[in-house]
């Protein structure tokens, strides 16, 4: 088997790694340098510089430098925030369509710079290896949705890579972390702060075998916002001071944003750093010196940000802190001391009763039995030699370890009433099949809409559209057609559908190409959502449930009044008109009122009573059914 290499595309970096000899390391380019700053710059003469000349060139070109390019693989316009938009390039689309990031002569989709930066990174492994490598395995952040792993495949592609498997981030760490490890038995957490993302991953090791627990993230919180919270400040400083705004101005803000980034990294070993901006205009030079102290001050509420997510992932691993044997660290950002010293305290040290067991030290509480904070792995290259193991294990290079890895967003179809029905949970071990049988809902249905869903929320409208196909049958009363799906999620973490009609046996395989053709809103917002609106979801799914139920209870009444009606007396029929007249216009409120979701409580007590007015109906219909039974078997 030809080799496999490893490929960290990252938002700030990116690295190739490879195994020899069981050993894997990060391959240098022709200037020794390991780590290729994912930058690419397009020069008026038509010329493309990628990597760190084209970082160097950044502050000078902003309008033709394109970096942090990852935040916007797979996304369209309209999911992406102001401060998103806040780059120093021109960006291109509306709406439902794919961002694009305008270049001097043309628009580039993020996947096109992408491939950039590919490209080189396979010229330099075949400059390092002195032979062809077409073959990798390239990492996403474990919290990329379907559409984002798509465009990550794509420029893969298109930088002419066979693309052999995409891996999850902070799996590939713990592969990296694992790979000395591989007669344990431990559960660890990988705390992965890159430059544009946070995961989190819970994962257990068994004597090689790799199972990924839980995982939770973001993918728009990295090291770009603490350098957006020192930019604000620091521009807020210039505009009080020189009266110069310096966020009106790409070129001025690139300056900024780079002596920002270069002052926080020089503050992880020092108490002091000083920032030097000469000659902004000719007549305003700026200086000062930010100390660590203002640094955590001022990113604090950015490192705090992650812990929601460290919670969610061990709720979701039914694990408490304590469980866990070790904290990996991984990512660029995990240097800085804050985030060591919170990561800590949430994991290792936290303050708790001294009658549980703990022992006093100084003026904190340390438990003796939490986890390890796990410094050892070099935070930029972990996720690359993890790739690049995970590449040894495909191509057999490395027999003795087994990755289970999951999906971490749960997958699912728009049902009746609007409701998301899952397939899928988060969570589950890929590669996997899961399916369902649906009905129609209503008499004389010719087609079945199958809406593809991606996420926690309980009404489809909330979820990540995936994509929406149609299955076609012969009409018959409601219940009668029936339709198998079935999801297959691939080892890449990406969906297949196929739908079949079980009457006739038709088969229609859907592979969903690309979410950015079809995704209708921005996943992490969604998921952050699923968690702030859970007694909302709830509610409201409950109002639908309750309504489906009472629109076939009125239903059934109306068709009985119609049948035998005649035969009840004058207040027998004047209590149901009443029952139906309250819970209709109970209904129809809900439907005009703002998201369409009205009390379910209210609800059930208006369909109780309608239930109980209708006794005598429901009485009369099985009276005339027995004797209907009875007379066709010829007894009366
Ligand atoms: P990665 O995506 O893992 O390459 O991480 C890149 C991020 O880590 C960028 O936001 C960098 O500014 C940040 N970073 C790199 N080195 C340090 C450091 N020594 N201290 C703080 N942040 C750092």
């Amino acid at each position: 088997m030809s080799l496999i290499v490893g490929i960290d595309l990252g938002t700030t970096n990116s690295l190739v790694a490879v195994v020899e000899a069981g050993i894997p390391y990060v391959m240098a380019d022709a200037d020794g340098r390991r780590l290729t700053p994912s930058v690419v710059h397009f020069a008026a003469d038509g010329s493309t510089l990628v990597g760190e000349p084209a970082r160097r060139v950044r502050a000078l070109y902003p309008k033709s430098t394109f970096y942090s390019v990852k935040r916007f693989m797979g996304r369209r316009a309209r999911e992406i925030s102001a401060s998103e938009r806040e780059v120093d390039y021109p960006l291109e689309g509306d709406g439902a369509e794919t961002i694009r990031l305008l270049g001097p002569q043309r628009a580039f989709s993020p996947e096109e710079i992408s491939a950039e930066v590919l490209r080189k990174l396979k010229a330099d492994a075949e400059a390092s290896m002195g032979q062809p490598v077409e073959r990798a395995v390239i990492t996403v952040p474990a919290y990329f949705n379907d559409g984002q792993r798509q465009a990550t495949l794509r420029a893969g592609e298109m930088a002419g890579w066979k693309v052999e498997r995409i891996i999850n981030e902070p799996t590939a760490a713990a592969l990296a972390y694992g790979l000395d490890r591989l007669r344990e038995k431990s559960k660890i957490a990988v705390y992965d702060l890159g430059g544009g993302t946070f995961d989190l991953s819970i994962l257990e090791l068994n004597e090689g075998i790799f199972q990924v627990l839980s995982t939770n993230g973001n993918t728009r919180l990295g090291g770009d916002d603490f350098d957006a919270a020192i930019v604000g400040h620091l521009a807020g400083e210039i505009l009080a001071r020189h009266g110069l705004d310096v966020l009106a101005d790409p070129a001025l803000r690139a300056r900024l944003r780079e002596a920002a980034e270069a002052a926080k990294i020089r503050l992880s070993n020092e108490m002091e750093a000083e920032i030097l901006l000469p000659f902004l205009t000719p007549s305003v030079s700026y200086q000062r010196v930010l100390t660590r102290a203002e640094l955590e001050n001022l990113t604090l509420a950015v490192v705090q940000r992650t812990r929601a997510h460290c919670l969610r992932a061990l709720a979701d691993a039914k694990l408490e802190p304590s469980a866990l044997d070790q904290v990996v660290l991984v990512g660029g950002q995990t240097r800085m001391p804050l985030v060591r010293q919170m990561v800590g305290e949430w994991f290792c040290c936290v303050e708790f009763e001294a009658t549980s067991g703990s022992i006093r030290l100084g003026t904190e509480f340390h438990r003796p039995e939490g986890p390890m904070l796990n410094t050892s792995q070099n935070p930029d290259e972990a996720v690359a030699l993890g790739a690049a193991i995970q590449g040894a294990i495909l191509s057999g290079g490395i027999s003795n370890m087994l990755l289970l890895d999951i999906t971490p967003l749960s997958l699912g179809l728009e049902t009746f009433g609007g409701l998301m029905n899952v397939i899928i949970p988060r969570n589950s071990t890929i590669p996997l099949k899961a399916g369902e049988v649906f009905t129609t809902a209503v008499d004389h249905q010719k087609a079945m809409m199958i809406h593809v869903l991606q996420g926690e929320r309980e009404r489809a409208k909330d979820n990540w559209s995936l994509g929406k196909f149609t299955i076609d049958f012969a009409s018959a009363a409601k219940g009668v057609a029936r339709v198998g799906v079935q999801y297959e999620i691939d080892a890449n973490g990406v969906l297949h559908v196929l739908a079949r009609d079980l009457q006739t046996m038709k088969e229609t395989v859907v592979q969903l190409k690309s979410a950015v053709d079809v995704a209708d809103a921005d996943v992490q917002r969604m998921v952050e959502e699923s968690v702030e609106h859970a007694w909302e979801d709830l509610s409201a799914r409950r109002w639908i449930e309750a309504s489906l139920r009472a629109k076939e209870t009125i239903s059934a009444t109306r068709q009985g009044l119609a049948d035998c009606g005649a035969e009840l007396g004058e207040d027998q029929r004047a209590g149901i008109e009443s029952a139906l007249q309250q819970i209709e216009s109970m209904l129809a409120q809900a439907e005009q009122s703002t998201g369409g979701v009205g009390d379910p409580k209210l609800l059930k007590e208006a369909h109780t009573v309608l239930d109980q007015a209708t006794q005598p109906l429901a009485d009369l219909m099985m009276d005339k059914a027995a004797e209907a039974m009875l007379s066709k078997r010829g007894l009366i």
